[in-house]
């Protein structure tokens, strides 16, 4: 099936058409009492609780404020990491993964509540998650872990067997799926927009264009590299994430970028269709993720009139436009009746993935860090930029089940997964062996 492509056709964001991330100074004071580097969801909410706690903070971007996986990304907002997997008790042991579980799950919560209190206006609703089965033994998994996720979340879960699934999608594609009624969605270029500027409002110092290129202790504390001149701080947080590697392969700290693993996700924006269309498609206008290994996920656009398509495209360099294909033939395999359909935009981001599959806090040599949200990161990347602005400003009255933890990397790996068209080439087959054994 060929991709048609709408007239004036983009390969950037939608949500850009709504909210580009505004362009800011790249004027760099000389010294700050935390400088925060890479200006996404993580960075901006630790500036603000930074702000809040009476501290100077300055957050400093390479690109603009925004502008990487948080302008970028599907906008469903959950608790980020799977809650009540089992790989995570066997790993962990059940309490130790019970706190886990939990802290990830305090996310959903957090965001929620820093939307309402800061009141930023990002199309902010609590819809619900539907998952639908790839096999029915992934329903059957589901089933098993439900009660568990109703029980972390606090909020409810139900199944939804095959012969009821069209109640929450218009596709036969699947093997019923799971309910999930922890879960938002928003416009993430609304939300990250709309973070910088509370950010700002609280008196935080947002630098565009700058890339930080070393941090090296500088008396007790730090000075910072760029370009554009130096920054001298009392404390550094890392918030790159996904872009914790630059061009070149240079980093500012080369040990985080040793312990994540970027991986490019791509989204499809179909033109408008209508609101009933979508409807259709989207009966109760969920977000909607599939469990299958190399993962689809897709939603209606906040106005209700587009479908948005995403997925792990591709494991190689390959731009949006090259993937936006690959994309658009699984979206119409799901809904036949999209086929013909055109494409206005196809953009694509990093995220970043860790060897434990699990989210971290901590310090390293004096610097902060706070990266590693595996694909989900809207509630988490807030959630751990605020904990990591408590532990800075020394205002951590509990422990945070995700801070600290030991934050595995592999011999040899320099922060390029030369892996990943590999592994992903493994589970692009499991996906389809699972699937042909169902
Ligand atoms: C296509 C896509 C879809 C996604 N969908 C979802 C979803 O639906 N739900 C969900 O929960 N999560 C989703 N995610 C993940 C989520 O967007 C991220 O986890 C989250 O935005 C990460 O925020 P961050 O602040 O840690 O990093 P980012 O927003 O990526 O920000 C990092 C910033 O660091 C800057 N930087 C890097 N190096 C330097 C340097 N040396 N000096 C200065 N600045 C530097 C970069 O320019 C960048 O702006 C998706 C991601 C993508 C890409």
């Amino acid at each position: 099936m060929t991709m048609p492509r709408a007239p004036g056709f983009k390969e950037s964001p939608y949500w850009w058409e709504a909210a580009e991330p505004p362009a800011r100074a790249a004027t760099l004071p000389e010294r700050t009492e935390v400088a925060i580097v890479g200006g996404g969801y993580a960075g901006l909410s630790a500036a603000l609780t930074l702000r809040r706690l009476g501290h100077q903070a300055t957050v400093i971007d390479a690109e603009r404020i925004g502008w990487g996986a948080s302008s970028r990304n599907g906008g469903m907002v959950s608790g980020g990491l799977k809650v009540a997997s089992d790989a995570l008790s066997n790993q962990h042991g059940k309490d130790r993964a019970r706190a886990l579980a939990e802290a990830a799950a305090a996310s959903f919560p957090f965001i929620e509540e820093l939307i309402a209190r800061e009141g930023i206006d990002c199309d902010y609703v609590r819809c619900g998650r539907f998952l639908p089965a790839w096999t029915p033994r992934h329903y059957a998994a589901m089933e098993a872990k439900a009660p568990a996720i109703a029980e972390v979340t606090g909020l409810p879960t139900r199944m939804l067997p095959r012969a009821r699934q069209r109640e929450e999608l218009g596709s036969d594609h699947y093997h019923g799926g799971m309910v999930a009624e922890a879960t938002g969605s928003i416009h993430p270029g609304k939300y990250a927009r709309g973070l910088a500027a509370a950010a700002e409002a609280a008196g935080a110092v947002l630098v565009d264009a700058t890339r930080i290129e070393t941090i090296a202790r500088h008396g007790d504390g730090f000075r910072l590299r760029t370009a554009n001149g130096e920054i001298a701080a009392d404390q550094v947080l890392m918030a790159t994430n996904g872009y914790s590697l630059g061009p070149g392969g240079a980093s500012p700290m080369k040990w985080l970028a040793q312990r994540l693993v970027p991986l490019g996700s791509y989204i499809i924006a179909t033109e408008p269709l209508g609101r009933e269309r979508v409807r259709a498609l989207f009966p109760n206008l969920r977000m909607i993720a599939d469990t299958k290994r190399v993962l689809n996920y897709f939603r209606p656009s906040p106005d209700g009139e587009r479908v948005l398509w995403g997925g792990r495209a591709s494991f190689s360099a390959q731009t949006a436009a090259e993937a936006a294909p690959t994309l658009y033939a699984t979206m119409t395999e799901v809904f036949p009746e999209l086929r013909g359909v055109a494409v206005t935009h196809a953009w694509t981001g990093n995220v970043a993935f860790t060897f434990d599959l699990l989210p971290h806090i901590g310090v390293h040599d004096g610097v902060h860090y706070a990266a590693g949200c595996q694909g989900s990161g809207v509630a988490m990347a807030s959630w751990l930029g605020h904990n990591a602005a408590l532990m800075i400003a020394g205002a951590a009255n509990q422990s945070f089940a995700l801070a600290n933890l030991p934050f595995p990397t592999m011999p040899l790996y320099s922060g390029k997964p030369w892996f990943l068209p590999v592994v992903g080439g493994y589970y692009r087959l499991r996906d389809r062996i699972d699937r042909a054994a169902a």
